[in-house]
């Protein structure tokens, strides 16, 4: 934590953030919290206790849950207390002398199963017994009148609290039994009640970009029971912060689908920073972190923004799940990170699709330069890298997804050139492998050329914006379009695992 103080402002020495012990997330607060911390706004040191949320990523110490001993002395240090709207806390906040800062759990963001906290916060505030934060620039407000101040507005105690308290435990008592009663009270020491929701199978595509995965998930797309949402490590850049168009041409802001999921998710995507979402991504989702993302106990501060950011991605997922009323996402992210990413997360069931095509043709495809349609305002191409080095990415790609069952993911490995052999059996392989019934024979329809329906896919390939007839042919072009002493390199650089997949040695 910064040492940094505001200039005039007296800062406050101890922060102690409480979720509660409930069996729902409450992610949305640490999210916050975490946004406020990086403000630098002044606080000696941060205690946040997460129970089953995401932990904080900036806070000095976090614990899932306390014991009542270590939570009482918790209360007696903190300067500022952030809670959930929970009547035990708020009650035990003010016999410190603390008007904590309450951030109500709320039903539409399935943080509980009612919104009686909502109620209960705004009667409470309304006698200023607490002060209420709905919105994230209440509460930040809040906090920094805190900063400013010194500390948490002081309770003077006029009895309302303990009443307004009684009252809210008989009517919970009325609503859920004489058990309620005790639940409050018993705060500290409430065993969680782990919810276990059903996984959101997840297909993921794996491979160099440009071996053909477009073609490929847009035709799994076809599939009524899959949705192909696109490149999920593309969704902060291109979605949120750059409002590219989606794959209905629609800009992601103004996209049906995943207005939908941001509803959904989070209440709406205004409620996360895609600013954020993208420095978070970049402290996990990065080659460079994979050993982190294999082992992700090495390191605690990887670790934790594992768990949270994997939250963020979780939500999205299952949002998606829900909107595309699909039972299978597709994710065409190609990334070995992200993967490894995905694997780590318990709530997500993956399985990755692993493509491989020729290094030649792939090398040759990034040499041309591609149309970027889906940005808006300015002309941008795609990418372009040597054949040298898309040939030492292929063998690590191939590599890497080659050897991830080792860590028990999921994977089948398909080749772009038997695809386009042989289409409707290698798509029903795919679908079989994916769970849903093989219905390739019926998407394909023989040769006539397939119109391809509409898609939300967040980024990917230019050609998904296309809506004209396909017809699946092999893209050969390389093999008189490549230089030659470009393809003999990326043949010597990719010859250790050419034969592997039974491409040739010798061109
Ligand atoms: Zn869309």
């Amino acid at each position: 934590m910064s040492t940094v103080e505001h200039i005039g402002d007296p800062g406050i020495e101890r922060l102690f953030v409480i979720v509660g012990t409930d069996y729902h997330r409450f992610d949305r607060l640490v999210w916050w919290i975490d946004e406020w911390l990086e403000g630098d706004p002044g606080v000696g040191s941060v205690l946040v206790q997460h129970g089953t949320s995401g932990p904080s990523e900036r806070a000095d110490s976090i614990i899932d849950y306390l014991r009542r001993s270590e939570l009482a002395q918790e209360f007696r240090d903190a300067s500022v207390v952030v809670c959930q709207g929970g009547p035990a806390t708020i009650l035990q906040c003010r016999a410190n002398g603390i008007v904590p800062i309450v951030v109500p759990r709320e039903e539409r963001f399935d943080e509980h199963v009612n919104d009686h906290q909502v109620d209960f916060c705004e009667r409470l505030a309304g006698h200023g017994d607490i002060d209420l934060a709905r919105t994230k620039d209440e509460l930040f407000r809040l906090l920094d009148e805190s900063v400013g101040r010194g500390g948490s507005r002081i309770a003077t105690d006029d009895g309302h609290a303990a009443i307004a308290i009684s009252n809210f435990e008989d009517q919970m008592v009325e609503l859920l039994g004489e058990r309620a009663r005790s639940l409050p009270a018993d705060l500290a020491e409430v065993v969680p009640l782990h919810a276990s929701p059903k996984p959101v199978p997840v297909l993921y595509v794996g491979s160099v970009p440009r071996s053909g995965s477009t073609i490929i998930s847009d035709l799994i797309n076809e599939h009524p029971h899959v949705i192909n949402i696109g490149e999920l490590v593309h969704m902060w850049e291109r979605g949120l912060i750059e409002n590219n168009l989606c794959g209905c041409g629609e800009p992601f802001s103004e996209c049906p689908f995943w207005s939908e999921v941001g509803e959904r998710a989070f209440g709406g995507w205004s409620h996360l920073s895609g600013e954020r979402m993208h420095t978070l991504q970049r402290r996990v989702d990065r080659t460079r972190f994979i050993p982190a993302l294999v082992k992700p106990n090495l390191s605690r501060s990887v670790g934790t923004s594992i768990v949270q950011y994997g939250s963020v991605l979780t939500r999205i997922l299952r949002a998606a799940l829900e909107v595309g009323d699909a039972p299978v996402i597709v994710d065409t992210s190609k990334h070995v990170s992200t993967a490894l990413l995905l694997h780590q997360l318990p709530e997500i069931d993956l399985r990755v699709l692993h493509l491989v095509r020729d290094p030649r043709g792939v090398a040759h495809s990034w040499t041309k330069a591609v149309k970027r349609p889906e940005v808006r305002g300015e002309d941008r191409d795609m990418d372009t890298l040597h054949p040298g080095r898309i040939g030492l990415r292929w063998l690590w790609f191939n590599w890497a997804f080659q050897n991830m069952d080792r860590l028990g993911v999921r994977s089948v490995t398909i080749r772009y050139e038997d695809f386009v052999a042989d289409p409707t059996g290698t798509l029903n392989d795919i679908f079989a492998f994916a769970g849903v019934d093989e219905l390739a024979s019926d998407l394909l329809d023989g040769d006539s050329p397939l119109i391809l329906g509409e898609g939300h896919s967040v980024a990917g390939n230019p050609r998904r914006l296309d809506r004209k007839p396909v017809k699946i042919r092999a893209d050969e072009a390389w093999r008189g379009d490549l230089d030659p002493k470009m393809r003999d390199l990326v043949t010597r650089v990719t010859r250790p695992m050419l034969g592997r997949y039974r491409y040739p040695k010798d061109l």
